[in-house]
């Protein structure tokens, strides 16, 4: 299934042509497919078959209501990383039984706010933390389900911004310190010792790095249990990388056949924490030519969107495939496609041999992960709209900010 194709030589998302999208929503605007969505979904998790096993998409790749709500009919779990996204999967129907609770900063209140919503277990991300999770969930008089979030010392070998599971990360407890803080944790009266947690990094491209640190787990998880810590399941984060460009992807079944191998018949639940892998391919971004501007040096494609909406470009400089909605016949030329924002950094993409007209559309695909989740209000430019098409239909899931809008919640002096 191609969510997003060619026919009669206008791109469409699933069966409707994105210019009448353009014309009924207006641009920028993100185009999601729900089918993209669902068969990504059921990839990963028939996958691993009858084994018992979790998938608990990561929220903060797209956090829109009707993206989570796709998932959470698919019986999907989720990861958060504040209470902002358990509220989220709360509105979008999600089952707070299914949420894990990731991130380094945790607040007290988010902390009491999890555990009154029942959520299924926090992944702890330091000694500190644990205790100020002992000592909320005693405050409300509740034991907080809890696995370590170890941190395996393992090269994903990714871009270094979005690199986690090395020593010199912020995220998780260094691997040596990791049975003394499970001792620990099993001694506290407000704890529930429930699992053990990994992520290394996100848009990985080889399964070598998620076998390494799944292997180093394992060590530690027979190594608790010997000392009697049994824990109940093993949550090997997220990271799988999706093709942009022309990166070796790793599908869902070698992976699968990976981990279940690895796992064995040890007593443990499954939990994976995807989010690119699930909606990265789903989404575009459908954005309008406004101005070409030709020089001696390079020519340049100014289109209505720009680094507040997809940030990835500029922060890791990110390859995205750009397409024309309509395809022109030649001549083409070498465009950088960028956007309105007063910053060098803001181009969407570099030399792409196009041939464009000004009133174009241009659609920049792979733009359905940390893109709109991403997205900012700098230069206060309202942020772009989101479709969700499914099938013949184009629904829209996030109205286009207006300008008032962004100045809501300010004042003037007295
Ligand atoms: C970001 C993140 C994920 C998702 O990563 P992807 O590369 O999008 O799969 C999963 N778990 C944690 C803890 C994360 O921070």
């Amino acid at each position: 299934m191609t969510a997003f194709d060619y026919r009669d030589g206008e791109l469409a998302a699933e069966e409707v042509p994105l210019a009448e999208i353009a014309a009924r929503f207006g641009t920028p605007c993100f185009v999601y497919s729900r089918a993209a969505i669902e068969s990504a979904f059921r990839r990963f998790d028939s996958a691993f078959g009858i084994r018992d096993h979790l998938v608990c998409y990561a929220v903060k790749a797209n956090a829109n209501l009707a993206v989570l709500n796709i998932l959470a009919r698919l019986g999907s779990g989720f990861d958060v990383v504040s209470g902002g996204e358990l509220l989220r999967v709360i509105a979008a129907g999600g089952d707070a039984a299914k949420v894990v609770f990731s991130g380094v900063g945790k607040s007290e209140a988010e902390m009491r706010q999890a555990l009154e919503r029942g959520i299924r277990c926090f992944n702890v991300e330091s000694a500190s933390e644990l205790d100020r999770l002992d000592a909320v969930a005693g405050r409300v008089g509740m034991r907080a389900p809890v696995s370590l979030r170890v941190n395996p010392d393992v090269d994903a070998k990714t871009h270094p911004y979005i690199s986690t599971g090395l020593r010199e990360n912020k995220f998780g407890i260094a691997f040596d310190d990791a049975l003394a803080l499970y001792r620990h944790a099993a001694s506290r009266s407000h704890i529930s010792v429930r699992g053990i947690d990994l992520h290394i990094g996100s848009q990985i491209e080889g399964l070598a790095p998620h076998v390494e640190s799944a292997q180093k787990a394992l060590v530690l998880v027979d190594r608790l249990a010997a000392d009697g810590i049994r824990l109940e399941h093993i949550d090997f984060g997220g990271g799988l990388g999706i093709r942009y460009r022309d990166e070796e992807t790793v599908d869902p079944y070698e992976y699968a056949f990976a981990i279940l191998r690895l796992v064995g018949n040890r007593p443990l639940q499954l939990i994976f924490e995807p989010g690119r892998f699930l909606v990265g391919n789903a989404g575009l971004l459908l954005t309008r030519v406004e101005y070409l501007k030709r020089g001696t040096e390079r020519n340049f494609a100014i289109v209505d969107a720009a680094m507040n909406d997809l940030l990835r470009p500029a922060l890791y400089d990110a390859w995205h495939g750009v397409c024309a909605v309509r395809a022109r016949p030649t001549p083409s030329r070498l465009w950088q496609i960028v956007g309105p924002v007063c910053e060098s950094a803001d181009f969407l993409a570099r030399d792409r041999d196009l041939a464009l007209e000004e009133g174009d559309l241009l659609a920049i695909l792979s733009a359905g992960a940390y893109a709109m989740s991403m997205s900012s209000n700098y230069n206060s430019r309202p942020r772009a709209a989101e479709v969700v098409v499914d099938g013949k239909s184009a629904h829209l899931v996030r109205h286009r900010e207006t300008p008032e809008e962004l100045f809501e919640r300010e004042s003037l002096l007295p």
